[in-house]
């Protein structure tokens, strides 16, 4: 990262010197690798918003992913070189509240580069888009769960799960964009139009698709499901609470096993990023299968697919375990 203010005089030695060894890839401008001068340098904190600066962006931005394909972004440790691409990049594409390493170092070394996109609407309470209805004999247990999450007036990051949410905050992005680089911000508007009328159109599909069903409760791993649920009137029963690594107490998994008999829910979802094993343990116990709901926090390490199209396999998902006609 310190290549870039690197004197001339050693960018020419390097550069005679890799021409000496036959590496050729560096010489045709004054720029250290990863460094691009004709495009915007871009870094996200995770893969839904490297989706969105992609889609945006297209070839006029270059964008790294803070997070590693595979591992979940939660929990994300940054290392000396990343906290580095922070403080170079020319935008910093982040969501305060997901991503407790990436809020520290943004706010350290980012200043006016950073985006939080989670500014661009106001986000849901941790409870909305939950299970809050009032079973016999359950109810003060949901109650002091409620109470307990609601005290420290905790937000629910996982916006990206709603397609009209995330199509406006690529319209924002593309403002941003174009802030930064004037020339083209034409084309980051019209990106982001393109990619507006494919998020609505997904919309759409999943309104349609979740019209008629025959269950509208969802068994989740953790409660990444708030704006989706919301958005198209299902309800989340989170094993695990905002962030995956909550342990589940025996007390929640004992009523979680209840809520799924008595919604005779015939899935319990687990997530391509997390371990299965609880979700497996439940749904042994109240005779369900297992099946994978993703919350697009990452792709997995095998990769395969984009936003849209893990969000139309969640459909298909939903449609089969609701019984969606
Ligand atoms: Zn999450
Ligand atoms: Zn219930």
């Amino acid at each position: 990262m310190t290549f870039r203010t690197a004197p001339r005089a050693l960018a020419t030695a390097t550069a005679a010197l890799l021409a000496l060894t036959g590496v050729t890839a560096c010489s045709n401008d004054d720029s250290p690798a990863g460094a691009d001068p004709q495009r915007v340098d871009v870094v996200a904190g995770f893969y839904p918003l490297q989706f969105l600066a992609e889609r945006v962006g297209g070839d006029d931005v270059a964008v790294t992913n803070l997070a590693r394909p595979g591992a979940e972004p939660h929990d994300l440790e940054l290392n000396p070189g990343q906290v580095g691409q922070i403080s170079e990049a020319e935008l910093v594409l982040f969501l305060h509240g997901f991503q407790p390493a990436v809020d520290e170092a943004v706010e350290q070394q980012a200043g006016d580069r950073a985006f939080d996109v989670a500014t661009v609407e106001p986000l849901l309470d941790a409870t909305a888009g939950g299970h809050d209805h009032d079973h016999e004999g359950e109810e003060e247990h949901a109650e002091e769960e409620h109470a307990e999450e609601a005290s420290d007036g905790a937000k629910d990051p996982h916006v990206w799960l709603d397609p009209t949410r995330l199509a406006t905050i690529g319209d924002k992005l593309a403002e941003r964009l174009g802030a930064v680089d004037p020339d083209r911000a034409g084309e980051y508007t019209q990106r982001a139009a393109t990619l507006r009328t494919e998020l609505e159109q997904l919309d759409t599909e999943f309104t349609e698709g979740l019209k008629t069903c025959q269950r509208r409760e969802i068994v989740v791993s953790h409660t990444a499901f708030g704006y989706l649920t919301q958005k198209y009137q299902l309800e989340q029963i989170g094993i695990s609470g905002l962030t995956p690594e909550d342990e589940p107490s025996p007390q929640r998994l004992a009523a979680v096993a209840e809520e799924a008999r008595e919604h005779q829910a015939t899935t319990i979802f687990f997530e391509t990023l997390v371990s299965p094993k609880v979700a497996e343990t439940i749904a042994r116990e109240v005779g369900a299968q297992t099946a994978v709901l993703d919350p697009i926090e990452g792709l997995s390490a095998e990769g395969g697919g984009d936003y849209l199209s893990v969000m139309r396999t969640n459909l298909q998902t939903l449609r089969t375990a609701l019984s969606c006609s």
